[in-house]
Parts: C-alpha cells; structure tokens; sequence
C-alpha cells in the first residue's frame, strides 16, 4: 500500500519565473486527481521539522541567514536558488514531509511518498543552492537514526543532478549509501559526481557516483542500474530504503541532456519493488511538468500494483547502448572491487 504526503502550503514557496515553481506540485496532484488515484491513496500532511530535527544536518549559521533572509523579503540567494518571505517556513514543512514520510513506512504503508517543495538535495550543510534550502532526506534520515536506532540506510538518487548535499552530509558514514545516477558533471550543475568521489575515511566506498553521457536513454540506464543494483544492496543490507525521486532526466526537461522517457520511472519503480518491500520516495527535479506528470503517474501506478507489469527490457543487441555506459560499468565495477564484487 502507498500514500503520500503532500500539502498544498508548499505554493507558498513564491519563486516568480523559475524553472522551480508551485506549478510543478499542483499538476503533479491533478493528474493524480484526474487518474483517480487520490481516491485510493491515502494522502498525509506533514509537520514542519522542528530545528532541534535540521541541526542534526545543517549548522546554526545557516538556518539563521536564511531565516533572516526570507524575513527581509527574500530574493536570489545565489544564481539560481530563490527564496521568498515563506520560504524558510515552507522548507522546514518539506523536511517534515520528507520525515513523516518515512516514519510511515513503519506503520502499515510499504511505500511512503513525500511530494514537496522546495527539493533538497543540493543543499549543503552550510549553504542552500541548486534550488535547494534544506536538505530534506538528510534530515529524514538523521531523525530515523536518531529517532528509531535504525542503523543502515539505503539511497538511490536518479535526478538529473548529483545530490552533492546529501553526498557531503554522509559522506565520511557507512551506515548510509548512496548511489547516484546522473548526468556526466563535466556537462551539467555541480560539477561534482565523478566516480572516484567514493566517499571518505569509513565511509569509504559508500558513495557511488554513475555519471551518464548526455544523450543517454532508458535502456543505458537500465543497462547500469541491474549491473549494480541487486548486487549492492544484497551486499550492503539496509535496514532502511530510499528512493530520491528527479525527473529532469527525462527527454522533454530542459534542464538536462539526458533522454529517458516515461518508461524509466516506471521500470525503476518495479525493480526496486523487487528488492525491497518497503521504500520511502523523496520528490526532487523535474521542471517540463507534463512529461514529470506522466512519469510520476507510472511510477505510482507500478508501486500500487495498477495493472501494469514491469515492462521486459529486452535490449535487443548491445549496439544500442551508448559506448560510454559499458565503460561507466567496468569502471564502476573496477573502482569498488574492494568493497562490493559486481
Ligand atoms: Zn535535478
């Protein structure tokens, strides 16, 4: 069973013509009005993180400027990460979203969705950008240590871009791994999420970056994600499952030159149903709102058991793969030999 948790507070986060905009979350609700869907999922609101919840993850000087900065009026905090009087009262809810959308996973739900704004996996300790002012799955993540003594965690990123927040926050802790799949950061924001940024100290070999030529589609995805994916995760055994949710990837965003479609997120869902019972979903990217509407729409339909069966990737022959997603294997493969065999 999955439910949501989603308010319509999050429209209070103003930020003018941005790619980033409350449009986003009301045509995701719609088409899942429209479907018919609302009707037979059980939709939650969150509560905001409280900061005792955030100062697990971000520093005291950072919830101040930003609190300070949106209660002057707000404005561009950097080139591109808005911020509007509300904001910060709206991105404290989002990381309670993404909280009770994990503690939901305990209760009777096997997958828990928080659909909210402002994203936040960009945001660093220190810093909001890329869109985002709190790192929201680092302080789900933080509060389910904290709070439950759950002791390993499991995330598979698949927006466009390099989650460099929640990379930094976890980067030195093996209880938490991170896999992310995005696209090559020579070509795209942050710049950062090469292969050989596999994390640090203990967390050595707990973050595993999967750049991805522009231009790769479903099938280069699908090609790396079921080399890594079972075998990591049948090695690495979380106790705990997360699936941090971008669709900015797919061919229609405009933010990426990467060419996935519809299918992707629907394959993805239902592969990771495979390996685990129960995954909490984390809203990041997607900006071309039809194409992220429709994916979503797949995504959930797989997750509900709407009928749809995993599509059978049948890759006809090997030519249809990019020659770079081959080598991205074998490199991946030879990077991490010492911690996971692949
Ligand atoms: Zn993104």
């Amino acid at each position: 069973m999955i439910s949501l948790v989603h308010s319509s507070q999050y429209s209070k986060h103003q930020t003018e013509n941005h790619p980033e905009n409350p449009e986003r979350l009301e045509v995701l609700m719609n088409s899942l009005r429209k479907e018919g869907l609302l009707e037979k999922i059980d939709v939650h609101q969150p509560s905001p993180a409280n900061e005792e919840d955030i100062l697990r993850v971000h520093t005291p000087e950072h919830l101040r400027n930003l609190k300070i900065f949106t209660e002057n009026g707000g404005g561009y905090l950097d080139f591109d990460t808005y911020a509007s009087p509300q904001s910060y009262e709206i991105a404290k809810l989002a990381a309670g979203g993404a909280i009770k959308a994990s503690e939901l996973i305990l209760e009777e739900y096997d997958f828990a969705y928080s659909l909210a704004r402002p994203p936040g996996h960009h945001a660093t300790p220190n810093s909001a950008m890329g869109f985002c002012l709190i790192n929201n799955m680092a302080v789900a993540i933080k509060y389910m240590m904290e709070k439950y003594s759950l002791e390993k965690f499991f995330i598979l990123d698949i927006d466009a871009h390099y989650g460099n927040g929640i990379a930094e926050i976890f980067y030195h802790d093996p209880r938490v791994l991170y896999i992310s799949i995005h696209q090559d950061p020579r070509t795209i924001f942050p710049g950062k999420g090469f292969i050989e940024e596999t994390g640090s100290g203990e967390g050595e070999g707990f973050n595993m970056n999967i750049p991805m030529a522009p231009g790769s589609k479903t099938s280069d995805y699908v090609y790396v994600l079921k080399n890594i994916l079972k075998e990591v995760c049948n090695q690495f055994k979380a106790d705990f499952y997360y699936l941090d949710v971008g669709f900015d990837g797919h061919r229609k965003d405009h933010l990426s030159s990467l060419l996935l479609d519809d299918n992707f997120y629907q394959w993805i869902a239902g592969y990771m149903r495979k390996i685990t019972p129960k995954m909490t979903l984390i809203l990041e990217g997607g900006y071309t709102n039809h194409a992220m509407a429709q994916s979503n729409l797949k995504m959930i339909k797989m997750l509900m058991d709407e009928g749809i069966h995993e599509r059978k990737w049948q890759l006809s022959s090997a030519h249809q793969l990019k020659n770079e997603t081959k080598n991205i294997f074998k490199e991946i493969q030879n990077t991490f030999s010492s911690y996971f065999t692949l």
